[in-house]
C-alpha cells in the first residue's frame, strides 16, 4: 500500500490522456527512483509552465509569452490566417510545418446541441483582425464534423464582402475526423489542396 500522497500523485497522473491507473503507477515508481533527477526536472517544468502560461491576446494560442511565439515570429506571413477550433488543432497543424502564416483559435465550434453561439467563440476577434487589413487569405481549418463544417460555413458568410480570399481544407479529411488525431502527411495534404469556399 502506497501512502496517501503517492496515491494522490498516481491518481493525478492517471487522469492524463493516454495514461491509465497502471501506467500512472509505473510512472510514479519510475519518478520515485529518480527523485533527484527526473522528478525534480518534472517539478520545475510544471511550475514554470504553471507560472508563465498565458493565452495570446491576438490569436488565442496558449504559450508562455503574450503575444505567443507564432504571433511574434517576424518570419511568419501576416497575410494568411489559418482558423482552427482548438489550440490542439493549431499545434497539430504547426507540427506539419506546411503553413507559414498566422493562426486564429476559435475556442470551440458552433453547436446548437451544446448551446455554443457565435458570440461564445472568438469570431468577432477574427473579423476585427481581417478588418484591420493586410490579410489576403483566411484558411478555415475546422474539423470534418457536422459542427465543424457549420462553423466554417458561418465564418465564410461573415467574411463575405471583405476583401479576403476564404479557403478551406481539402476533403481528403476523413468525415468526422478531428485534426488533432490526423497524421502529419494527411494534414499536409489537406492543407496543400485547400480550395475556395463556396
Ligand atoms: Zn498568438
Amino acid at each position: 500500500m502506497a501512502s496517501q500522497e503517492i496515491e494522490a500523485l498516481s491518481g493525478a497522473l492517471a487522469r492524463l490522456p493516454g495514461l491509465g491507473p497502471r501506467s500512472a503507477r509505473r510512472a510514479v515508481l519510475w519518478l520515485i527512483k529518480r527523485r533527484e533527477t527526473a522528478l525534480e526536472q518534472l517539478l520545475n517544468a510544471l511550475m514554470q509552465v504553471q507560472e508563465l502560461l498565458v493565452e495570446c491576446d491576438t490569436c488565442g494560442n496558449v504559450d508562455t509569452t503574450n503575444p505567443c511565439g507564432i504571433c511574434a515570429d517576424p518570419r511568419r506571413d501576416v497575410r494568411s490566417i489559418c482558423v482552427v477550433e482548438e489550440v490542439a488543432d493549431l499545434w497539430a497543424l504547426d507540427r506539419a510545418r506546411l503553413f507559414t502564416g498566422k493562426y486564429h483559435v476559435l475556442g470551440g465550434r458552433l453547436s446548437a446541441l451544446e448551446g455554443v453561439r457565435p458570440e461564445d467563440l472568438t469570431i468577432g476577434k477574427l473579423l476585427d483582425r481581417v478588418a484591420q487589413g493586410g490579410v489576403d487569405e483566411v484558411v478555415l481549418a475546422m474539423n470534418a464534423t457536422l459542427e465543424g463544417q457549420t462553423t466554417a460555413h458561418y465564418i465564410a458568410e461573415r467574411l463575405e464582402g471583405m476583401t479576403v480570399r476564404v479557403t478551406q481544407l481539402a476533403h481528403g479529411l476523413p468525415v468526422g475526423g478531428e485534426l488533432d488525431y490526423l497524421d502529419e502527411g494527411t494534414l499536409a495534404q489537406a492543407l496543400r489542396a485547400r480550395r475556395p469556399v463556396g
